[in-house]
This record gives structure tokens, sequence and C-alpha cells, in this order.
């Protein structure tokens, strides 16, 4: 579980797919042939993924989309967006699978959003933001 199964992600996902007529605005194709999703057009600094205007996004399937982000995920340079406190580890860090409670968000124009842990938020953006987040409310994972 991440912070994609928020019920405001699924929300504005839903919405912008129905916005699109159900179908990859890149080849065409359907909800009944290939996964669809959103894909951000710009990045506005500090707004999670469904804070963004429906016509900031629009609906790619998942080939398309890969292909929009280039196959490897950039090591560097990645934006702090913000955090959530899932309240249990039922989490997932994306970057290395750890389960998580905190999950940060981080953007990068090549690649999108990312859920991550402290450690890898920490190592991605090459900051310590999640990590002093955590120290001041003295908690470690
Ligand atoms: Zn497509
Ligand atoms: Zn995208
Ligand atoms: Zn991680």
């Amino acid at each position: 579980m991440s912070l994609y199964t928020k019920i405001e992600w699924k929300e504005f996902r839903d919405n912008v797919i129905e916005s699109d007529g159900y179908k990859c605005t890149i080849c065409g194709r359907d909800s009944t042939e290939v996964t669809l999703q959103v894909h951000h057009k710009i990045y506005i600094e500090d707004k999670l993924p469904w804070e963004y205007g429906l016509e900031n996004c629009e609906t790619m399937c998942k080939g398309c989309h890969a292909a929009e982000h280039g196959i490897i995920k950039p090591k560097f340079g990645w934006k702090y967006v913000g955090e959530d406190d899932l309240e249990d580890l039922s989490g997932t860090c994306e970057n290395c699978g750890a389960s998580i409670r905190f999950v940060h968000v981080i953007y990068h124009a090549k690649w999108g959003f990312l859920d991550v842990g402290t450690l890898c938020c920490d190592n991605l953006t090459d900051t310590e933001i999640a990590s002093n987040k955590r120290e001041t409310q003295h908690l470690s994972i």
C-alpha cells in the first residue's frame, strides 16, 4: 500500500481518466485493453499528486507512461514534495521495498512522483529534510 491507495488519489485519478474518455491520450487504447495511469504534465512546487488541476494531467497507458518518463529511475535531482503519516507500517518504499509508516513524496521531472521512506528520501533528494522531520517528532522510522 502506498500514498496512491489513498482515497484522495483514487478520486482524482478517476476524474482525470473520465475526462480523457477512458483512453490513453498517446496511443488511444482504452481501459479494456491497457492499464490506464495518470501523468502530470507539469510540476507545481509542494503540491501532492491529487492537488493538481485536471488540465495539468493526462491519461496514459502503462506503456506510453513508462516511455514518457524513461525506463531508468534517476538517482539524483529529486525534489521533496511532502509527507504523510500512515500511523502504521502499511506503506511501501517504492525505491527499496521496505515497509514504512512515514511516506515521503518526492518528484523528478524525468520520472514523476515516488513514495519513499525516510532513508531513501534523504538519499534521493540529497537533503536531510525527511530525517530532520523524524527527529523533531522523536520517531526513527
Ligand atoms: Zn498508450
Ligand atoms: Zn507521468
Ligand atoms: Zn527505501
